[in-house]
């Protein structure tokens, strides 16, 4: 596969392209061609002398990724984009509609993947169901914002590191993705734009906490005790206390950063109001919100999603104790976009 510029560090782009250091400024100019004008290839860079472009096609790819499919729910809006990567292997990733509660205008926000497959077996999930082939590079990581506005003509407002994978299993290139989505000299996307969600790998999440621009966590929790987490996300070897330990450590190191806790109701596993009790007595006065999660079925596991009744007395447990509640609505779950569902 050609290596894409997106993939090189912006401190090490004159040094691959042997810029002279009087022309070092050329790479500003490309910074503004990839990011700023999102130039679908070197020879849109005009501005760029001949030989420049030369070079920069000869060494590098711009754009690897295809779009090669694009699904629209039509219950949602939602829709669920495929791609084809350099070595024809294929991933997708979702665009979820949403309008603004202040100007009634309409947000794009792009579920990410950052990993064809995913090792790490929820066993609710069906990224967790398929072989794990392969981490997305940095550029297969980004590029998924720019085929996302070729596909809808739009900005897209937020990312959610949510899609196939887990993120955090891919940290090097999702490290990169971050400092670029996040720089003024890349995307410039705002710390409160960009969530990446995690399983909970605790070494990772404090190793984020120094590394990483500031950006939201989310941390898919979906138990209050270990047993029944084991149930659920079997592969996960941290303790629900190790794990909130480490994201209290992220959130006083970001500048207590909201953490987003992403619960999945499974009927009769961890819908109980005793369960409610017990999360909400570890989480509340903290900074935190509490994503509810309705289960999309996935085909071939027994899990069954839990009752209009049970999650709403659920919620109620945990807003009567003062915590943020969000219930999530599903999204996608028609066209396999929805929460779990994502496969190759
Ligand atoms: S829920 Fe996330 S970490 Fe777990 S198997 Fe699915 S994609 Fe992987």
């Amino acid at each position: 596969m050609p290596n894409s510029l997106l993939d090189v560090p912006f401190g090490e782009w004159g040094r691959v392209l042997e810029l002279p250091e009087k022309e070092t400024y050329r790479v500003k100019q490309i910074q503004e061609w990839v990011f700023a004008r999102r130039a679908k290839s070197f020879d849109d860079m005009t501005s760029l002398p001949a030989l420049l472009r030369v070079k920069l096609k000869e060494s590098f790819s711009l754009r690897a990724l295809k779009t090669i499919g694009h699904d629209v729910s039509q219950k949602d809006g939602s829709s669920r984009m495929t791609f084809e990567t350099g070595d024809k292997k294929t991933f997708s990733s979702v665009i979820l509609p949403s309008r603004s509660r202040e100007t009634g205008e309409e947000r794009l926000s792009l579920c990410l993947s950052t990993q064809i497959g995913c090792a790490w077996r929820c066993a609710f999930c069906a990224s967790g169901k398929v072989h794990f082939v392969r981490n997305l590079f940095s550029s297969e990581i980004m590029e998924q914002v720019m085929c996302a506005e070729d596909v809808t003509g739009k900005k897209v407002d937020s990312l959610l590191f949510m899609g196939m994978g887990e993120p955090l299993a891919n940290y090097h290139h999702v490290l990169w993705a971050l400092r670029c989505l996040r720089s003024p000299l890349g995307f410039g996307y705002g710390a409160r734009h960009v969530t990446v969600s995690t399983s909970g790998l605790v070494p990772q999440i404090l190793k984020l906490s120094q590394e990483s621009p500031k950006v939201n966590l989310a941390v898919s929790l979906h138990a209050a005790d270990d047993e029944t987490r084991r149930k659920i996300m079997p592969k996960s070897s941290w303790s629900v206390q190790q794990i909130l330990k480490s994201v209290w450590a992220y959130q006083k190191q970001m500048g207590n950063v909201r953490v987003t806790f992403e619960y999945v109701l499974l009927k009769g596993l961890n819908d109980s109001l005793r369960t409610a009790q017990r999360l909400s007595n570890m989480l509340r006065g903290r900074n935190v919100w509490i994503n509810l999660i309705e289960y999309n079925p996935v085909p071939g596991l027994a899990f069954q999603k839990a009752s209009r009744d049970a999650m709403e007395k659920f919620e109620g447990v945990l807003t009567k104790r003062g915590l943020f509640v969000r219930m999530r609505k599903p999204q996608g779950a028609d066209i396999k976009a929805g929460c779990g569902q994502l496969s190759y």
